[in-house]
């Protein structure tokens, strides 16, 4: 299960995600509308989760009493006996000792810090709120607590150089066991894209990319996504779920969800998403895609690849043998039983889709 929390303290300046800057007078309404949602749809039965992945948004933005509400809404309407993993999201400039204290005490395994960078002038460019002395207490604060901790970092920023990225990489291997390495990418009417191109960002990402390639391995950082490096044992359950295709339950404004073929997507914006509630969420508040057969085997074999594991041969229509065969050796690495992507494939992943589709 993944649930939005759709506020976060200011907009950073590259990000797509769907989030409101300070409307935090609206965080009890939230709560309310995600009441009527999962009561709406799953008050029959009580559904057995595996993983809980508490995203935004910015979760460290809520009060422990919001968090309370949040918890007690959950566990009203779904089973968490079969809990194997929980995470939350939150970032360096929100997150309390207090936060921590709760995750914990609520089972939660594992917290999910927007570090970014540990040079400040790129987390002035990025538009962050936190420095970098403030995201060493927040990694220090959640490795001294006994939950696992990921960090995210951002590549290919204007002027970043490959010496502060190793630095980055290097401090966050001190206390996280999970990674995630994302490039720059800005979309349109984001207030960096005004400033910096696309094209000039994407060419430059590809060394930084290489070199995180290089040197998360060398301590044990496996890349197991083409974003994801972890020690073995230490791999994001919640999102191999999405990766493996599994059935994935999303609340919240902009949550979407996956099940049986299905993508189910929500209200996008808050006022839409409480418009929905106050109707009891009417069928016309969410937008169906159903995915053919064969639409749902390509995203299979697309989301597949993305993983370490690669994709079964089974999966692969000769159309798809096909067009790999088509492509350089030296993107995959081929066995009797599966493909998956060598590491100079897992740089071109987005062209590799896009001969696929
Ligand atoms: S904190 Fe995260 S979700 Fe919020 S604006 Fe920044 S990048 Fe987007």
């Amino acid at each position: 299960m993944y649930v939005h929390v759709p506020f976060c303290e200011s907009k950073c300046g590259y990000c797509s995600f769907y989030s409101e800057a300070g409307r935090f007078c609206d965080v009890e309404a939230w709560l309310e509308a995600l009441d009527v949602e999962a009561k709406k749809y799953f008050d029959d039965d009580k559904i057995k989760l595996r993983t809980l992945y508490v995203g935004g948004g910015t979760p460290s933005t809520l009060t422990l009493s919001q968090w309370q509400k949040l918890i007690d809404i959950l566990t009203r309407y779904f089973d968490f006996s079969g809990l194997t993993e929980a995470t939350s999201e939150a970032n360096p400039n929100s997150l309390k000792p207090e936060h921590v204290k709760f995750l914990r005490e609520n089972n939660f395994t594992r917290l999910s810090l927007g570090v970014q960078s540990l040079n400040d002038s790129e987390l002035a460019i990025l538009g962050r709120l936190h420095n970098s002395r403030k995201a060493f207490s927040a990694m220090e604060l959640v490795r001294n607590s006994g939950l696992n901790l990921s960090c995210d970092l951002i590549f290919g920023v204007p002027s970043q150089s490959l010496r502060s990225w190793d630095y980055s990489l290097k401090s966050v291997m001190n206390f996280a066991n999970h990674v995630s390495c994302y490039q720059l990418t800005l979309e349109p009417d984001t207030p960096l894209a005004k400033k910096y191109g696309n094209d000039e960002l994407n060419t430059a990402g590809y060394k930084f990319y290489r070199y995180a390639q290089y040197i998360l391995p060398k301590k044990n950082f496996a890349q197991y996504e083409i974003s994801n490096f972890a020690p073995p044992g230490f791999e994001c359950q919640h999102n191999l779920a999405y990766w493996h295709q599994d059935n994935v339950i999303a609340l919240g404004p902009s949550a979407v969800s996956y099940v049986d073929g299905v993508r189910y997507a929500n209200p996008a914006m808050l006022d839409e998403y409480f418009h929905a509630a106050k109707n009891n969420f009417p069928e016309e508040s969410r937008t169906y895609e159903s995915l053919s057969p064969h639409d749902r085997n390509i995203e299979l074999i697309i989301l597949s690849l993305r993983t370490k594991w690669g994709v079964s041969r089974e999966l692969l229509t000769p159309e798809v043998e096909a067009k790999i065969s088509d492509m350089p050796e030296d993107l995959f690495i081929i066995t009797d039983e599966r493909i998956s992507l060598s590491k100079r494939g897992m740089r071109l992943g987005n062209s590799i889709w896009s001969e696929l589709i």
